[in-house]
């Protein structure tokens, strides 16, 4: 792509930091061919978060839930340039992006320049600082995560099957643990005890009676941001497929084979298999650098922005998106992410054309030429919008092929469970598939278990 247009204006490089559901809106929403479009990401693929609890199991397949970023980059417009690597640091003075790489498997570090910056780098897993976590315990927000606790299923449930019934060791390994009773949480137990009672209980129907599922929650309920009576329901389905539930249980300490937990002033240590850490967000080191720099940033939840998306203190150069970002009334979802993207997309092409009269502006002599231009300008600058983001509602499947659904319509919610809910979330979640391809594999592998059950082999 040429560095300039027909007319001579220079064509602005516009850099996305990240390859996640605000990116990937945003890419698929901007005319690329408007600017130098480069993305940085270490991910080379978009991740289909909300089907990521159903991987660990088999109850979808890892590749049916990826898509490449260049495969993205190449249906655009104009050309994507991408870089496999991580954002370091930004220079906001020098308008600069240090990335770190590896070229031919040693460290490399290279600039990247741009006029514009979208910072859509997500969240990391938040810990709290609890001792022990990063050493024993598995976390569910990448691909890696999900091949990590499929492996850690299938070797610990062959140990186990190893020791005579009678060895405590053998209770120990079969002892799931999950913390966290937020979505996450809730849909990976659910997959989990739908795979030990539909799988693993034909192949090893004795191991698959030992086996015990727990989600450990530390606020009074699971599922905060649902309605009472969806998180009743949850209450009462999860009795029945015998997942325990502990309440108002804070996890203090996970050590390699025990889990240290409060509830009042009760401290508990439990034996565990595999501990699956599920807790919520935290800002990304790159997000926090940022923060540091800029004074106008001074929450610790994630990056401020302005109802526009920019990013406060990034003299409109910055604009960021996703859970990597802190605004009352806009959560850490893929939603929120989703349509915070397309908005972006149709802004920077507003953008582009503010641009194009600024410069013709500054190639002008006459005074009324000037005048007509301007005004052009403000008119265009008025027609950006601030965000709005429309809450569609929430679904979260909890197992036994029954979801939960909190549908918004308009100012009226309607919440629904059950199994109809469970089609109507299958429904929706193909539908929001980021690709046909993904549309389609996701199909098939749902139509593939219910023939032949879940491939569980690592
Ligand atoms: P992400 O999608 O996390 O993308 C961030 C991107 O930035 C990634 O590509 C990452 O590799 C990249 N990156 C990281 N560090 C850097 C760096 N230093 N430099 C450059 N790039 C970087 N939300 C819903 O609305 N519905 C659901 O059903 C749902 N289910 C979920 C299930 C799970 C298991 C999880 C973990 C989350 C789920 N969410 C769901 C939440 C949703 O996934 C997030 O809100 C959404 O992914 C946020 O989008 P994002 O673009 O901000 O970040
Ligand atoms: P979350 O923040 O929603 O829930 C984390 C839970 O962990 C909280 O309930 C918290 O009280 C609990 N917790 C924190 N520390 C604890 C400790 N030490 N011991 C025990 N419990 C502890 O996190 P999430 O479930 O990962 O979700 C992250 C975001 O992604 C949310 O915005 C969520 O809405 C979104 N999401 C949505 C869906 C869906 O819509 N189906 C699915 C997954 C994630």
């Amino acid at each position: 792509q040429s560095k300039t247009f027909a007319n001579g204006s220079p064509r602005k490089t516009l850099v996305i930091l990240g390859s996640g559901w605000g990116s990937v809106s945003l890419l698929k929403n901007l005319d690329t061919s408007k600017y130098n479009v480069v993305v940085v990401s270490p991910r080379n693929f978009f991740l289909y978060t909300p089907l990521l609890p159903s991987a660990p199991v088999g109850t979808v397949e890892l590749k049916s839930i990826v898509e490449p970023i260049r495969a993205i980059g190449r249906r655009s417009k104009g050309e994507v340039i991408y870089h496999e690597g991580e954002a370091s640091d930004v220079d906001t003075v020098n308008k600069v992006i240090k990335v770190k790489s590896s070229m031919n498997g040693a460290p490399h570090e290279f600039d990247v320049k741009y006029d514009y910056l979208v910072v859509g780098v997500g969240a990391q897993p938040n810990t709290f600082g609890t001792p022990g976590v990063y050493e024993h315990a598995s976390f569910l927000k990448e691909i890696s995560d999900a091949q990590e606790i499929r492996r850690k299923v299938m070797t610990t449930v062959s140990s186990a099957a190893s020791l005579d019934p009678s060895d405590p060791e053998r209770k120990r390994l079969l002892s799931f643990i999950v913390v966290g009773g937020g979505p996450t949480g809730v849909e990976f137990a659910a997959e989990l005890q739908d795979f030990v009672d539909q799988d693993l209980s034909k192949w090893m129907p004795t191991i698959s009676k030992e086996i015990k599922v727990t989600l450990v929650e530390a606020s009074p309920n699971i599922l905060g941001m649902f309605d009472k009576s969806l998180i009743q329901y949850t209450n009462d389905l999860f009795k029945k497929e015998k997942i325990e539930v502990k309440l108002k249980t804070a996890v203090k300490e996970v050590k390699e084979t025990t889990v240290t937990t409060k509830c009042g002033d009760v401290v508990e240590e439990t034996p565990y298999g595999i501990l699956v850490w599920a807790t919520g967000n935290a800002p990304r080191d790159v997000s926090l650098k940022l923060m540091s720099k800029l004074e106008e940033q001074n929450s610790r939840r994630g990056l401020l922005i302005d109802d526009k998306l920019r990013l406060l203190g990034g003299n409109g150069s910055i604009y960021s998106i996703g859970d990597c970002t802190f605004h009352a009334g806009l959560f850490p979802t893929a939603q929120v992410a989703f349509q915070e993207g397309v908005y972006l997309g149709e802004v920077f092409n507003k953008i582009h054309k503010i641009d194009q009269l600024k410069w013709e502006l500054s190639n002008t002599q006459d005074k009324s030429s000037q005048e007509k231009i301007q005004a052009k300008i403000d008119i265009m600058n008025s027609k950006i919008d601030d965000f709005k983001y429309h809450h569609l509602g929430a679904l979260a499947y909890i197992g036994s092929e029954k979801a939960i659904a909190d549908i918004a319509m308009g100012e009226s919610r309607y919440n629904l469970s059950g199994s109809f809910t469970f089609l109507f979330w299958r429904y929706a979640y193909l539908s929001m598939c980021i690709s046909a391809r993904n549309k389609v594999l996701v199909a098939l592998d749902w139509i593939k278990v219910s023939i032949f059950g879940r491939n569980s082999s690592v």
